[in-house]
């Protein structure tokens, strides 16, 4: 695969922390001694996690960036990890994501003080460069799952991690069930009815937030059905020509995002229950200006934001 893979997929823009242009090269998960030989190439990067915290340090022009340490000279780290995962390589550059949440405070400041503070991604993500925002995500989602896949869902015993973090056995000798690492899928939608855009709140947001309805899809349920369900749940509004726009890794904690903008069928909106707060048709014109009216749309790395931006240039 070459570096620009997966490039040629996109058709639009891609969304924040999608696309990174990382090889996850997954032949080498099945490598015996992969981390051995990776740990001995000198080009070898450890992408550190701590308490589903991402390292981020300074790039030298006083703009965040990821910490990646060069892992020829943190081996011990190794010893340390709770778990250990092969990432993926870029331009010959293979990347070992290590969690290590077992230190305490004390130790990750002692370890780390050189290389930078351990920080919620989701604060920092919209200003990071986008491969190293992509590739924080995806260690930081592997690591969840590891955090909560200790124990084999079907028996209870212990499971192990195989294929370079990216497989958990049960150690049990009559239970074996392996267990792979998911991603919930959530639908997201923009609704619109000719120039205006149905957008909702939920109480726990900042005040004046508005953003695109949004749910997770349930068993059984196509991503139509989901979006449609959802709208109806939420503002009884009911929904007609739904269709994909894109889909973003979500690994806050562990979803993915699966974007659509949906035509009103009816528009009178009556909140069933408390999920949100608040739902409104705004015009294309307010939108635009929407802090002028006390209001503000979703964080700018976020696939909300993109749903809203690409309707109104697209309506326009
Ligand atoms: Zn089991």
């Amino acid at each position: 695969m070459s570096d620009q893979y997966p490039l040629h997929l996109i058709v639009k823009k891609p969304n924040f922390y999608g696309f990174s242009g990382l090889d996850r090269s997954a032949h080498i998960r099945e490598e015996e001694g992969w981390l051995d030989r990776l740990m001995a190439a000198p080009e070898t990067r450890i992408v550190p996690v701590w308490r589903s915290r991402s390292l981020i340090t300074d790039d030298g022009a006083g703009d965040p960036c990821a910490g990646m340490l060069v892992a020829m000279d943190h081996r011990a780290l190794i010893e340390q990890a709770e778990f250990v995962v092969f990432l993926g390589e870029k331009a010959g550059v293979s990347h070992i994501g290590l969690d290590l949440s077992s230190l305490d405070e004390a130790q990750v400041h002692d370890i780390f003080a050189d290389h930078g503070i351990f920080t919620d991604l989701r604060q920092i993500g919209p200003v990071l460069e986008r491969f190293e925002g992509s590739i924080l995500a995806y260690a930081r989602g592997l690591m969840y799952w590891h955090q909560r896949h200790r124990f084999c869902g079907v028996c209870g015993a212990p499971s192990i991690a195989l294929k370079g973090g990216h497989q958990r056995n049960c150690t049990n000798e009559t239970c074996r069930a392996p267990s792979f690492p998911r991603t919930d899928p959530a639908v997201i939608m923009l609704v619109h009815d000719g120039d205006r855009a149905l957008l909702g709140r939920q109480q726990v947001w900042k005040p004046g937030m508005y953003s695109t309805l949004a749910g997770f899809v349930e068993p059984g349920e196509t991503l139509e059905e989901a979006v449609a369900r959802e709208v109806w749940e939420e503002t009884n509004v009911q929904v007609e020509d739904v269709r994909y726009h894109s889909s973003q890794p979500w690994p806050f904690p562990a979803s993915i995002m699966l974007g659509f903008h949906a035509k009103a069928r009816t528009t009178a909106i009556n909140r069933n229950d408390n999920e949100i707060e608040d739902a409104q048709w705004f015009t294309i014109e307010e939108l635009r200006d929407f802090e002028a009216i006390g209001n503000t749309l979703p964080r700018p790395d976020s696939i909300a934001r993109r749903l809203i931006e690409d309707w109104i240039a697209e309506v326009r």
